[in-house]
């Protein structure tokens, strides 16, 4: 019965005018294979109402991921599923791919128009292994299509938790890949540090294998920070560890505090590492529609220590909103999240934790600000948003050389990480701030460099389509990267065929 719905859906969309101009033969055999592999019911076509295509496409943060229409999203419910997807899409030398963990990738790199969207998201249940020998650690194995806040429930039911995102609804898969800052950051490094097996899908051969120390190590080590490079991730097996509830949340106060949060943001990330488990991030935040301006702080202490040191400074800051308290991992990550909707102008540097770059990053802030006003944009502009967050050195003590990221090398000073983020409403707003957003950066980075205190590091996760994060992880690691996806995609399928991310064979 499924077969007869889906033959008769593929004839409609043979013969009648696509649903979009995006929908167009291409990606229409792509689907047919997979349908023909005996995958039919992943397979979510736009002409069918109700079987989840609008629910899928419409469910990614950024609006522009949302707009793309590809000819059919399959969602595999098994790795055993993706393996023959991607054996039976191999034999499509002309159809291209998506993949998608989460869907929170500010930028379109995980849907495609004229094309298959795989959808992982059926693949999200998390299983908690306790250890059998005295020094392994316990292992949460989590579904590649799942989000933080399912993975951190399950692990907080057994005492646990893992180095998770910190936001509940970003996915685990993406964040993963590109590196991971999280709350535990402070005692165990990036989230890709915390990963002790992958479990891949290769191709064309649509292999299923796992990387670890010991199974594919090379493999294992270009995942840590590569990005979708070198196969479809279908499992991520993280070291869990003891935990119990944080103290943390967002304080908001208005934009003439912002030196006493700031400096007492520079002088966390210079004692951090005496003090692991607390981080703050800071947050600038501008509302175009009420004109408000204001400055937030998220306070974080891991092992639920309200009083710490760290974030003494703070102490006489009148807060206009504080959700400051004891509480689990997963339910400060809920309260961190937001729906999505906007067009994501996102730019992202690292530079040395120095206040005056952070002053030059404020003016910069301040005149976009007074650009969106003396517009009047407030029809096309939501939100302004600078983030500075922590990057102290020792982060990157914690796995040298066991990943790609290259800070091991070239963090050599206590740093900050700086994300610059325009979120508008209109495809007209976007063409002009993704102008203004690369100028600001530009100008920012320039700065940096002008007084000695810039840092090479470009965070994957947070960089605009345009900047080059895999550049910065230094000239051994992308000739390792180069030698690895050679290796593993002898036909570079997930260079050519999957175009979305930051590819490997684009760095010279
Ligand atoms: C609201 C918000 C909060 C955030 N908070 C944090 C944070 O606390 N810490 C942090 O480090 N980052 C954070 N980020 C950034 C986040 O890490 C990235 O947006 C990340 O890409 C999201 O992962 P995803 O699976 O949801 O993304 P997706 O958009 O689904 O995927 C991102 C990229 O990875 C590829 N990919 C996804 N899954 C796989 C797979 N299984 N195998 C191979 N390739 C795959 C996709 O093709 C795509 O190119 C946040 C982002 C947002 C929007």
């Amino acid at each position: 019965m499924r077969s007869t719905l889906l033959r008769v859906a593929f004839a409609v969309l043979a013969v009648s005018a696509p649903e979009t101009a995006a929908t167009g033969p291409d990606g229409l055999l792509g689907c047919k294979a997979l349908a023909a592999s005996g995958l039919g019911d992943g397979i979510l076509l736009p002409s069918t109402p109700g079987n989840g295509y609008h629910e899928s496409v419409e469910s990614y943060y950024g609006l522009g991921s949302r707009e793309i229409k590809p000819t059919c999203v399959f969602r595999p419910r098994t790795a055993q599923h993706v393996s023959r997807a991607i054996k039976a899409l191999s034999k499509l030398p002309w159809v291209r791919i998506a993949v998608r963990g989460g869907g929170h990738s500010t930028w379109p790199n995980n849907n495609i128009a004229d094309g298959v969207t795989m959808d992982l998201g059926l693949l999200d249940q998390t299983q908690v292994h306790l250890p059998t020998t005295p020094h392994a650690p316990p292992i949460a194995a989590v579904g590649a299509g799942s989000r933080w806040a399912a993975a951190l429930l399950e692990v907080e039911k057994y005492g646990l938790s893992i180095n998770a995102g910190r936001v509940a609804n970003v996915g685990v898969a993406g964040l993963t890949l590109g590196a991971g800052l999280s709350f535990h950051s402070g005692r165990r490094g990036f989230t890709c540090d915390d990963v002790a097996n992958y479990e891949v899908v290769l191709a064309p051969s649509g292999q299923i294998v796992n990387a670890n120390a010991k199974q594919n190590p090379d493999l294992f080590k270009a995942l840590k920070g590569g990005g979708g490079n070198f196969g479809i991730v279908t499992r991520f097996d993280f070291a869990a560890f003891p935990a119990g509830k944080l103290y943390g949340g967002m304080a908001t106060t208005s934009w003439d505090y912002r030196d006493t949060i700031l400096d007492s943001f520079v002088r966390l990330v210079s004692i951090n590492e005496q003090h692991p488990a607390d981080s703050q991030i800071v947050i600038y935040m501008y509302e175009a529609a009420s004109r408000s301006l204001t400055v937030s702080s998220t306070p974080v202490n891991t092992d639920g220590n309200a009083n710490s040191t760290s974030f003494e400074p703070m102490a006489a800051v009148p807060w206009l909103v504080d959700s400051r308290k004891i509480q689990t991992y997963s339910d400060l990550a809920a309260s961190m999240a937001d729906p999505g909707g906007d067009y994501y102008m996102w730019f992202s540097l690292c530079f040395q934790n120095n206040k005056r770059v952070i002053d030059k990053a404020t003016e910069l802030f301040e005149r976009l600000r007074d650009e969106v006003q003396r517009g009047n944009m407030e029809a096309d502009v939501h939100r302004l948003i600078w983030v500075f967050q922590q990057l102290p050195k020792h982060y990157a003590q914690k796995n040298p050389g066991g990943n790609v990221l290259g800070v091991d090398k070239t963090l050599t000073e206590d740093a900050i990480v700086w994300l610059g983020e325009a979120n508008v409403k209109t495809a007209k707003a976007k063409a002009v701030f993704q102008g203004k957003m690369s100028k600001i950066s530009e100008e920012l980075e320039g700065y940096a460099e002008s007084i000695g205190a810039a840092t090479q590091w470009r965070y994957m996760n947070y960089v605009n389509q345009d900047q080059d994060p895999i550049k910065s992880y230094g000239r051994e690691n992308i000739a390792f990267m180069k030698r690895v996806a050679a290796k593993y995609d002898p036909q570079g399928f997930f260079q050519t065929r999957v175009p979305g991310g930051f590819k490997i064979s684009h760095v010279r």
